[in-house]
Formats: structure tokens, C-alpha cells, sequence
């Protein structure tokens, strides 16, 4: 399995010299295997989509929610414009939208000049919230996990490994911090064991404090809770626009003192690519 990280910035794009070493393009995450490919997000890092030789018939896209950050690349998603192109989106409903409508929203004028409707490839709609389901070879798993409005987590097994994908999550939300009963654990399940969870770490530990229930994780709230799934590496991602590369560079010096004895972690940098076995 390879994971191409395509985008990796959280909440909006960045355009600077500054931070380009750990990207400027916003939530996207490509899994291929045995020639199959899974589209996590549709940031802005989906742009990177055009520049790999793509030609099967079917191509699927997995929405954690939608937020601006993880739809935006949508309207400039090549397969859309292609006649016969079998384009397949999974995500969350709400109790009174579907996805399709939720969708409309943004592939819409004003806020875009093609209307969903009108676009020439064949698209289906896949509505999921905790559920199973098998794409090509892939199994998936998703959850609901704690960030404002419908959002999941997508667990996806391979041939022989696990990546579980969760770009935004607050799990320490609560008058407590970070629950340690596995039960309650926002996402637990899905994480348990990954080879490689891929998470939410935007703030550092200060500036979480003015920013909880903002739905997003501190970098030592992000390594606990993969110490608590026992999962095997993490990726830490959805970084803060705010963050120069420089200050980046920084911040994670002083959580390589503290991150002893946890999950061994690598800062997730757009361009990028994993290769598990
Ligand atoms: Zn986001
Ligand atoms: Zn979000």
C-alpha cells in the first residue's frame, strides 16, 4: 500500500515562500494498491490528481465532511469533466441534507460557475456514516468522530496493512481532556492497531487552550490518543496556516523531547509518500 500525501495543511490554503517544505494545499490523501486508487478528501492538494497517469473507468472519492478545506478541490477534480467517467463520492449525510444536496451548495453559482448537475461524467452518491463497505480490494471502515458538524473517520485495509485516516478530530473534547476508557474513545475503533494513522495535530499545547471546540487536536493531545489505539506510527498533519515552515521546524524540536516513550510520529509534508508493505 502507498500513501501520497497531497495535500496536507489545515483550514485554508497558504501561498508563501514560507511554507512551502511542509505544503501550502489543503486536505488530500491518495491510497494505491495493485493499481487501485482511493481519493481521501478533496482539498486543494487534489490538483496533484492531474499529474499522475489515471485511466480507469471508475475513480472514488472519500469525504471525511465538508468543510471548505476537504470539498475545494472538487470543482477542479479533472474526472469531472469527462464524459463516461464513472466518479463515485462517499460521505456524511445530515438528518435533513443529503450529500448531493450538501454538495450543491459549493458546486453552485455563486460559488461556482458549473452546477453539479450539469457536469458531463456519470456520478454517484454514497451516503455513510458508521458503516462497512468494500471498494475494489479495499476494505473501509468509518465512523463518526468528534469535529463540528457530520464528520468521519475512514479506516482502510489493504492486503496486508492498515491506514487510518482522520485529518480532523478533537478526541480530548470535554470537561476532562482525553478519555482513557477505550469505550468512549472518539474513533477508537477504527484506529486500533493502524499501521499508520494519519491525524489532526494544528495546534501546540498553548494555543489549543484558546481554541477548544474548535473541533482540531494539539500535537501532544494527537500523540496520546495514538498511544491509546496502539497504533504503530502516526502522521501528524492539518497544519496550522499560520505556521511557517520555520516555526514548524521549531515546534516539533520541542515535542521530540517530550514525545519519548510515545507512538513513534513523522510530520506529515505534501509530496510525500509511504510505502507500507
Ligand atoms: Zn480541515
Ligand atoms: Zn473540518
Amino acid at each position: 500500500m502507498k500513501i501520497k500525501l497531497c495535500g496536507v495543511r489545515g483550514s485554508f490554503q497558504t501561498s508563501d515562500a514560507e511554507t512551502k517544505t511542509f505544503g501550502t494545499r489543503t486536505s488530500c490523501t491518495m491510497v494505491v494498491e495493485d493499481g487501485e486508487l482511493l481519493i481521501l478528501d478533496a482539498g486543494s492538494g487534489i490538483q496533484h490528481f492531474n499529474s499522475i497517469n489515471f485511466s480507469a473507468k471508475r475513480v472514488d472519492i472519500l469525504l471525511t465532511h465538508l468543510h471548505m478545506d476537504h470539498i475545494l478541490g472538487l470543482g477542479f477534480f479533472s474526472p469531472f469533466f469527462i464524459p463516461e467517467q464513472e466518479v463515485h463520492i462517499w460521505g456524511p449525510k445530515t438528518s435533513s441534507q443529503s450529500l448531493r444536496t450538501r454538495l450543491s451548495r459549493y458546486l453552485s453559482p455563486p460559488l461556482f460557475p458549473v452546477l453539479l448537475r450539469d457536469l458531463p461524467c456519470n456520478l454517484f452518491f454514497h451516503e455513510i456514516g458508521n458503516a462497512e463497505f468494500e471498494i475494489n480490494h479495499f476494505k473501509i471502515k468509518s465512523n463518526y468522530i468528534i469535529h463540528p458538524g457530520p464528520t468521519i473517520g475512514f479506516r482502510v485495509t489493504g492486503n496486508h496493512s492498515v491506514f487510518t485516516y482522520m485529518p480532523d478530530h478533537e478526541p480530548a473534547l470535554g470537561r476532562n481532556g482525553m478519555i482513557r476508557n477505550p469505550k468512549w474513545i472518539s474513533g477508537f475503533d477504527i484506529a486500533l492497531n493502524a499501521d499508520i494513522l494519519y491525524h489532526d495535530a494544528q495546534y501546540t499545547s498553548e494555543e489549543y487552550q484558546g481554541k477548544k471546540g474548535w473541533g482540531h487536536s494539539s500535537i501532544e493531545d494527537a500523540l496520546q490518543y495514538a498511544s491509546l489505539c496502539k497504533v504503530k506510527n502516526i502522521l501528524l498533519a492539518h497544519h496550522d496556516p499560520a505556521h511557517s515552515d520555520d516555526q514548524l521546524e521549531k515546534i516539533y524540536l520541542n515535542i521530540k523531547v517530550i514525545s519519548e516513550g510515545l507512538t513513534h510520529y513523522e510530520v506529515a509534508k505534501e509530496g510525500n509518500e509511504i510505502d507500507l508493505p
